[in-house]
């Protein structure tokens, strides 16, 4: 973690405990605006529960394409061998082999 990233992330920080300090005075100015009945209108005509769940479903099957092959479910196996290894070790116990390449 970078120090220009810890300082986004306490801006960050201080800006959400403003907003959590008056948040009666956004939520009123929210709805002078008419974002609640937008956000029904939406709510209603896009967001129906087969959207959701095929939304959901694709957020499940995306995977990194690098660790396509590699880590499938968190067991990994040796490229050389094909043995099982646990853990995360950098040498194949088996052959030897370097595991992280
Ligand atoms: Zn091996």
């Amino acid at each position: 973690m970078t120090l220009g990233l810890r300082k986004i992330i306490l801006l960050m920080l201080i800006g959400s405990v403003f907003l959590m300090a008056n948040i009666v005075l956004v939520a009123n100015w929210l709805s002078e605006k008419g974002l609640p009945d937008f956000a029904n209108h939406i709510r209603s005509n896009y967001l129906t529960g087969t959207a959701i769940t095929v939304v959901v479903a694709l957020l499940i099957l995306l995977v990194n394409p690098g660790k396509a092959g590699t880590a499938r479910c968190f067991i990994r196996r040796c490229p050389v061998c094909d043995r099982r290894l646990l853990g995360n070790p950098k040498y194949c116990s088996e052959c030897g082999s370097n595991c992280n390449s």
